[in-house]
């Protein structure tokens, strides 16, 4: 039999087949495919694949997606669509606690927060080894923290949340705000001589201390992981971070405690890959 585990992000949908015969892997675009679809064709394909694992961009509550900013689905109820018609088993999980459980395996370590700085900001909380949902499997939305008040609205209708500053989406809307022409590469504003410019990576700067600080004084892990885009593009964030956490979070919950940068490639896959053993 084979079994296969997706990541499905705003901007690429990605797959591992794993077969006893044959094995396969790919990325996609995720605007030409739709989810639903995409597992389909896979079945057809490859009609011994008998479980699916999906790490999803989205809210997602006991096999039902319950929310999908950026993907279009055509079916929600994504469990019970595909064992009720394929006979399959088939497990779905938001893609930072898949990015938390893979960080977890790596770092050895089962009481741990991953705090990702990509398009968006948002985390996944590992308690004893075990992803913590919450009731409805919300826990874990730092981005949508409320922080300051910006001159623009995030895309969950208020304006004064987390991810408008410590995110790649934010940087973007701030460099439109200040006029900031070229790339919205961070390490560039940092070291701009445009003061209006380098304000918008120490805006960054600050609300991701805040937004380590906030996890790690509520959550006290042993290990926190930073990662995504924004994260994984600008190396020089994670020293910033270990020395100038001690301004923001509480003393004792930093005693023991491990800052790294993720060094999985695509966390929400390997998370992805981790849920299918336990199926
Ligand atoms: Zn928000």
């Amino acid at each position: 039999m084979s079994r296969l585990a997706v990541d499905i992000g705003g901007t690429h949908l990605r797959y591992e087949l794993i077969g006893e015969r044959e094995e396969a892997c790919g990325t996609v675009s995720s605007r030409e495919t739709e989810p639903t679809r995409f597992i389909e064709s896979m079945l057809k394909r490859y009609p011994e694949i008998d479980a699916v694992a999906v790490s999803f961009a989205g809210q997602v509550n006991e096999g039902t997606i319950v929310a999908a900013p950026n993907i279009e689905v055509a079916v929600s109820e994504i469990q019970n669509h595909f064992e009720s018609r394929y006979g399959i088993r088939l497990k779905i999980e938001n893609d930072l606690n898949c990015a938390a459980l893979a960080e977890s395996v790596y770092w050895g370590d089962g009481e741990l927060v991953a705090l990702y700085s990509g398009t968006g900001l948002g985390s996944g909380i590992v308690e004893k080894g075990e992803i913590c949902h919450g009731w409805r499997s919300l826990a874990g939305e730092i981005g949508h923290v409320p922080y300051r008040e910006a001159p623009f609205s995030c895309g969950c209708g208020k304006n004064n949340c987390l991810e408008l500053y410590a995110s790649g989406s934010g940087i973007e809307k701030w460099m439109r705000q200040a006029g900031c022409a070229g790339d919205p590469d961070l390490k560039r504003l940092y070291e701009s001589s445009d003061p209006e410019c380098r304000k918008i990576a120490e805006y960054y700067i600050e609300a991701l201390l805040h937004a380590s600080a906030t996890m790690v004084t509520l959550l006290n892990p042993k290990t926190l992981v930073l990662g995504g885009g924004v994260i994984q593009h600008n190396p020089f964030l994670l020293p910033i971070v270990r020395e100038r956490i001690g301004a923001y979070a509480l003393g004792a919950s930093l005693e023991g405690l491990r800052i790294e940068a993720t060094r999985i490639e695509n966390a929400s896959l390997e998370g992805a890959k981790l849920l299918l053993d336990t199926m």
